[in-house]
């Protein structure tokens, strides 16, 4: 695995495309403080708005729904994002078919992004205590579907060159909650930023004390006794 390499010598357009609120912050947080640092743009797309992810019986999904979006776009705010869209897809039914992967195609189309992140849809245990939640791996699986060959083909969904989006083709793809990692950056020195993002999602941390204890319940110390956080990514690099 190599470390630190994210060796691009220009300021890059970074879409990230998953399924839920708190998705970016909670999968690669640390990342995107570290590449708006770098001075590299980034967007996010999120396929839903979260609408199940509440268990108070007295919220229904839309004002579920409304609460997430507000966080989202306060932790997105707090790292200094561009800007949020929400596909408003139903939390939790997420499909990788021809119809979401359009929309898809139609997003990477007109952000015209240098640099797609998503998540590994071929991760099913994330490890022996957690089952990749399903729109993770369909929202995973419908980027990837999209950007390789459709976005890039103009044969692919004909209708969207009549709205006047020409084909566009990434240059890199970058998949977060992957069990196979190739790429891991040691991002702790925007620990802290993340965690800041994170706790706009108030809905979903529960008590914020107890959250942060947990977060850093899970750093890890080198061997020399510094103290590392690190995201991992599986990297796709487009021959050109
Ligand atoms: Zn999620």
């Amino acid at each position: 695995m190599t470390e630190n390499l994210e060796d691009w010598t220009n300021n890059k357009k970074i879409l990230i495309i998953l399924a839920h609120p708190d998705d970016p912050e909670f999968f690669l947080g640390g990342t995107i403080a570290r590449w708006i640092k770098k001075g590299h743009k980034v967007s996010y797309c999120l396929l839903t708005k979260g609408d199940k992810g509440s268990k108070d019986p007295l919220l229904s999904p839309e004002e579920i729904a409304e609460i997430r979006v507000k966080e989202q776009n306060q932790a997105a705010a707090c790292l200094g994002v561009e800007s949020v869209q929400f596909l408003d897809y139903p939390d939790g039914y997420l499909i990788p078919n021809l119809e979401t992967r359009k929309e898809v195609v139609r997003i990477i189309r007109k952000s015209k992004p240098d640099i797609l992140v998503t998540c590994d849809p071929s991760n099913i245990f994330a490890n022996q205590r957690y089952i990749n939640h399903p729109d993770h791996r369909a929202a995973g699986q419908v980027v990837i579907d999209a950007v390789f060959p459709a976005a890039g083909n103009v044969l692919f969904f004909p209708e969207l060159a009549d709205e006047g989006l020409a084909p566009h083709s990434v240059e890199e793809v970058w998949m977060s909650l992957t069990s196979e990692p190739d790429i891991c950056l040691d991002v702790y020195s925007e620990w802290q930023a993340r965690f800041e993002a994170l706790k706009e999602h108030a809905s979903q941390i529960g008590d914020p004390k107890a959250f942060e204890i947990r977060m850093q319940e899970r750093l890890e110390k080198d061997e020399n006794g510094q103290i590392r956080y690190e995201e991992k990514f599986r990297r796709i690099v487009f021959r050109r």
